[in-house]
């Protein structure tokens, strides 16, 4: 079509139209998210605006890839919707709020329309409207968008009914509107909003309301599409801001301006059960918001009920419904450069291993116990590295490695020679020194200097030792292997160091002046007390927490209850050292449970616990046993997680450590954790930490949900079993996402033509898939993942040779093969990523008797075993993902066969597919998932 015909037809248009005077209509100026955002209100109903309508809010802005669109609907009562409907069903029957959008600046005869309802279901559609205005029975057409989550376009939608509004947060992706990514900057775009409002009195009759009204009860009139100009934030535009935002204060709404203000950097987080460590209770369906930028909690909510069952899609919304949420563990009392006792023992640690490995070693620590929920550390002394703890502590909080916030002692204060190693024959200046492990001081102005030292040094938190037992680090150890360790004085009877007792270090008048001396740094104290002598004296002089405190005792106890101090009992090193390293002897066990005894006496007393392992003696990221044992003390489960989160932030000194944490709320730091299962049925849970946020940093998501951190991943995987109905779907996903860049298709028998020439796909013949030639693993070098779909149904093999073979002995091969030719080749550590199908049920155990499809059970369970155990020796190269398929549905089918579907926990092949591929996509620990915890992630 030439210029002229067009532009004819154009003419000829306005001639048999209604209306060929183009409406006034409004105006926005839209800057880019990081500036601010464009607003508008409008109480006007359609048609005409000369109605009175409910009050609405919408603020506009653009990321390089999305806009960003905040719908906010007040003075809403009725918050109608129609709860049996999902995505692209007739939302707009009921309440919806609106948005036309078209990128230009003539009147669009097409353009796009996306709708959320107060249940956050969208409805999405590009409008074909030769008219541009709509009379009746002119000419309209559409097509629905099918898949909004796939495509980008994500919307999370929070009630609250109190204040009568709901608000949309959505995000719709430029490409929508065919502009590429970073090049919104200076657009222009015909927009309109709109909102309905329905009460279920007068359903269905529908109150209409525009930014910029129509002149017919009716949204699809383009003459009356606003423009909008996407800008950088200019000078003149900032003044014409400041000029909204005085309005604005005028009108109430800048408590809720700043915060919408904010929303580029807000994540929220849904959960069904969250712990209150102020109450010490669990909350249903609390919301929380959360500011990235500053890693602060914004704001916590009580949720209405009704949120789509699938949340997780959106870069902005973690859902952790159905788990159980915490705030971040804190872990009062770790050395992170001390590895298990059990491994070496401390002194040869101490005096044997290099900085370097020390460090290092720590670096890996630090991950351990981040992913295992812990997201603080008090870690109470360097032992024998000096003030290295300091620099530790910060590459942590430069975000150069992962790991607990941390608040570090340095090195801790003794008296002269109270804790030192001592070293038989040595003399100064001759051969190896080893390290001193404390500060000694000594006298009221000598324990005050200490004090200034370590502070000066950059410590958090100072450490004296009250008592110590006497002689202890002595090296080297006795070599008569009848001999007990050092006796002084030798005696049976004393409890706990029976060999060698514990001896006061300090007076109480240098206590008195540690004390006050940490006090006038504004810093907390904790002391080493075991003895009641020493732990009643460091009451006495009022430090934060007493560190051990293990000899029972009712007026150290009560020392501790008059005091306000903290109780740090470790009995995780206790347990470690009279249980585990005596192989649980009958002496150490009783004297293990007289312990247990005395931390629920101070707890039945009301002396404030908290939880620390003295974590280092065993290894960082079992940090839960001090939970597990507190548990075996007898201490309820709320008032144990209480001392692991709020009473661990005041350990660590509370408002004078400089971050609130421990408790979810308002201006708390975002630690929050969440365990798989519910905690109070099944205590396990707490080794099963799911999700780990610090800082509002994620550190840690379930495998399924890797979706978000994904969209621009791409990678080059291997697919087995292509020709089979769950590889063809793999292969074909594999084909449409972004997040594959190419798969190699290891295959006997030929593909489709259109799978096998496309650009995405290599096929490479593969006759024996128990041997991979080094030439044909060149070819696969820089693959990161495997897919394994190879297999078949137990009773389809000729014979229990062949089963086995191919079930269990391909997949091992290959992994094995992979592992070792691939995995170096990879960025991340060279980690090898294999997924392989397994089905429902898959039995691990060879001799257990089976009622039904025995065969396919035992060879996946024989198979998931095998690669587990290979990915365990695999010492990093290799991850295995193992993913249990049942009820696997041909394909989509309609809207009926997927509730139908959903109903009867099936799941689409394509949805399995696509689970397979996230799976290849994802970076963590072995893990078996099995379908049916998918089916609530996935969008039907
Ligand atoms: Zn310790």
């Amino acid at each position: 079509m030439n210029r002229w015909t067009s532009l004819l037809l154009l003419l000829g248009a306005c001639a048999s139209g209604v209306q060929c005077t183009s409406p006034h209509v409004p105006s926005l100026k839209v800057p880019s998210c990081d500036k601010g955002r464009g607003s508008v209100q409008y109480d006007k109903s359609v048609p005409n605006g000369e109605g009175k309508f409910p009050l609405t809010k919408v603020d506009v802005c653009y990321t390089t890839t999305d806009i960003k669109i905040t719908f906010t609907a007040l003075e809403e009562v009725n918050y109608f919707y129609n709860e049996n409907y999902t995505t692209n069903d007739p939302i707009y029957e009921y309440e919806v709020m609106e948005a036309f959008i078209y990128h230009g600046t003539n009147d669009p005869r097409s353009y796009f329309e996306f709708e959320v309802n107060p249940n956050n279901v969208t409805w999405q559609a590009f409008i074909y409207n030769p008219s541009k205005v709509r009379a009746a029975g002119a000419p309209y057409d559409g097509g629905l968008l099918s898949q909004p989550l796939a495509d980008g376009l994500v919307a999370s939608t929070a009630l609250d009914r109190k204040a009568g509004t709901w608000v949309s947060n959505a995000s719709l992706p430029l490409g929508l509107f065919n502009v590429d990514d970073g090049q919104a900057k200076g657009t222009q775009w015909r927009m309109n909003f709109f909102r309905i409002v329905v009460s279920p009195s007068t359903f269905p009759t529908q109150q209409l309301g525009a930014w910029s009204p129509t002149n017919m009860s009716n949204f699809h009139m383009s003459p009356f599409f606003g423009h909008h100009t996407e800008l950088v934030l200019s000078n003149r535009i900032r003044i014409r801001w400041i000029s909204i935002l005085v309005n604005l204060l005028i009108t109430t709404y800048l408590d809720y301006l700043l915060r919408m203000a904010k929303t580029q950097s807000l994540l929220t987080i849904h959960t069904s059960s969250l712990f209150d460590s102020r109450k010490k209770r669990f909350a249903s369906n609390i919301s929380i918001d959360v500011d990235t930028s500053t890693g602060l909690i914004t704001r916590t909510y009580e949720r209405s009920q009704s949120l789509p069952q699938h949340d997780v899609s959106s870069s902005n919304t973690v859902d952790l419904r159905g788990l159980t949420v915490l705030p971040g563990f804190v872990d009062a009392h770790t050395h992170v450069f001390l590895h298990g006792y059990d491994e070496t023992p401390s002194l040869n640690q101490m005096r044997d291993e290099s900085l370097v490995e020390r460090v290092v070693r720590a670096t890996n620590h630090a991950k351990d116990a981040l992913m295992a929920g812990f997201t603080t550390y008090r870690d109470l002394g360097t032992e024998g590295l000096r003030d290295a703890d300091v620099h530790f502590r910060d590459t942590i909080n430069r975000g150069i490695i992962p790991g607990p916030r941390m608040f570090v002692a340095t090195e801790c204060i003794a008296s002269s020679s109270g804790y030192e190693i001592r070293h038989e024959n040595r003399i100064p200046g001759i051969g190896n020194d080893i390290h001193r492990i404390s500060d000694p001081a000594d006298g009221v102005y000598g324990v005050r200097a200490a004090v200034r030292r370590r502070i000066g040094a950059g410590a958090d938190i100072v450490k004296f030792y009250a008592d110590y037992e006497k002689r202890r680090l002595r090296f080297p150890a006795q070599t008569w292997p009848g001999a007990k360790r050092i006796q002084f004085p030798p005696s049976d009877k004393v409890f706990l160091g029976g060999e060698n007792p514990v001896f006061l270090l300090f007076t109480q008048e240098e206590m008195d002046a540690m004390v006050a001396e940490a006090k006038v740094s504004r810093a907390p104290i904790a002391a080493h007390a075991e003895s009641p002598e020493a732990v009643i004296m460091a009451a006495k002089a009022g430090v934060t927490t007493i560190e051990h405190g293990g000899i029972p005792d009712d007026k150290a106890l009560d020392a501790m209850k008059e005091n306000d101090t903290i109780f740090v009992p470790t009995l995780a090193v206790y347990d470690q050292e009279l249980r585990r390293e005596t192989s649980f002897s009958q002496s150490g066990v009783h004297e293990f449970q007289q312990i247990l005894a005395h931390t629920k006496a101070a707890y039945d007393k009301g002396v404030k616990l908290a939880c620390g392992g003295d974590t280092g003696a065993f290894a960082h990221g079992e940090n839960m046993r001090e939970l597990e044992l507190m548990l075996e003390a007898g201490i309820p489960l709320l008032g144990i997680l209480q001392a692991a989160t709020l009473h661990g932030w005041e350990s660590c000194g509370a408002d004078l450590c400089g971050r609130r944490f421990g408790s979810v709320e308002e201006g708390y730091a975002a630690d929050i954790v969440a365990l798989d299962g519910d905690l109070l049925q099944d205590l396990g849970a707490l080794r099963r930490v799911k999700f780990v946020m610090k800082d509002g940093q994620v550190y840690k998501v379930p495998q399924i949900w890797i979706t978000p951190t994904f969209e621009s991943a791409t990678m080059d995987i291997i697919i087995t079993g292509a020709t089979g109905f769950i590889g063809s779907a793999v292969v074909r996903r594999a084909i449409e996402t972004d997040i594959v860049r190419h798969a190699f298709v290891l295959t006997r028998r030929s593909l489709p033509d259109d799978v096998s020439r496309h650009s995405k796909i290599t096929v490479i013949q593969h006759n024996d898939f128990c041997t991979y030639p080094l030439g044909l693993l060149e070819r696969l070098a820089g693959c990161e993942a495997c897919i394994w779909c190879l297999g078949r149904h137990g009773n389809q093999f000729p014979d229990k040779r062949t089963a086995r073979i191919v079930s269990v002995d391909y997949p091992t091969a290959a992994a094995t093969a992979f592992m070792i030719h691939l995995a170096p080749w990879l960025r991340y550590g060279g980690r090898f990523r294999f997924v392989f199908v397994s089905r429902r049920f898959a039995e691990w155990d060879d001799n257990k008797p089976l009622l039904f499809d025995r065969d396919t059970r035992r060879m996946k369970g024989a198979a998931e075993k095998r690669l587990l155990a290979l990915a365990t020796v695999s010492r990093g190269r290799l991850n295995v993902s193992i993913l249990r398929g049942c009820g696997i549905m041909a394909t989509r089918g309609g809207w009926l066969k997927s509730k139908f579907a959903k109903m009867m926990k099936y799941i689409a092949v394509d949805d399995f597919a696509y689970e397979l591929i996230l799976l290849s996509a994802g970076i963590s620990s072995p893990e078996i998932v099995e379908a049916r915890e998918l089916l609530q992630y996935v969008n039907h």
